[in-house]
């Protein structure tokens, strides 16, 4: 059996969730992986991040294999609704852009202030899926942040937390907010 990363969860989840018919929002587009994922199992994909240097990344990836179904915004999460109304699902994949600039990084507030938006409101059949980073001093305090968040959502939604239980270092985990 092949050894489990955190990120198979994700994907197997997005595998399951997201149809050809579903618009996406890759909230944080980083190097371009999610959105490239994403681009291929879903209708539309809208993707955000607030540094040149991803939009120039994910902007090469998607020109090499000619994919034409992603929209490229730069600008925070926070302002998902200014861009778009309706969406089947955001994906975060919370914390900095491995190998860069580690203090362009996801924060506690803003990432707490874009789910209460979120989640406000939020549409029948929808989901948020967030990859949370504990290794590092900001991803730590964000993740105690959004365990908090989550786990006080009324019963309308279903949280569900994926995490490799036997790995060490405070290993990243993922947090699916459903809305039924
Ligand atoms: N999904 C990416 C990939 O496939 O390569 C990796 C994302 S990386 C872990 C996190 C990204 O979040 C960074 O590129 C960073 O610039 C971005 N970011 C930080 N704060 C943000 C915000 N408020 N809105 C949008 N993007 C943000």
């Amino acid at each position: 059996m092949k050894r489990k990363h955190t990120q198979d969860f994700v994907n197997d989840y997005l595998l399951k969730h997201v149809s050809k018919d579903d618009v996406m929002v890759d909230a944080t587009m980083g190097n371009g992986f999610d959105t490239v994922f994403l681009s291929k199992i879903s209708k539309h994909v809208y993707a955000f991040d607030i540094q040149d240097k991803a939009l120039i990344s994910t902007r090469k990836k998607i020109k090499d294999e000619g994919i034409q179904n992603v929209t490229l915004i730069q600008d925070s999460f926070m302002n998902i609704k200014d861009h778009l109304k309706t969406y089947k699902g955001v994906v975060f994949n919370l914390g900095y852009l491995p190998g860069s600039d580690k203090t362009i990084t996801t924060t506690k507030d803003i990432t707490i202030k874009t789910l209460e938006m979120l989640t406000s409101n939020m549409r029948e059949d929808t989901f948020i899926i967030l990859t949370c980073y504990p290794g590092h001093d900001e991803g730590l305090i964000e993740s105690k942040a959004v365990l908090e968040f989550v786990s006080i959502l009324d019963e309308t939604f279903s949280v569900i937390k994926f995490m490799l239980l036997n790995k060490k270092n405070k290993p990243p985990f993922v947090v699916v907010i459903e809305k039924h």
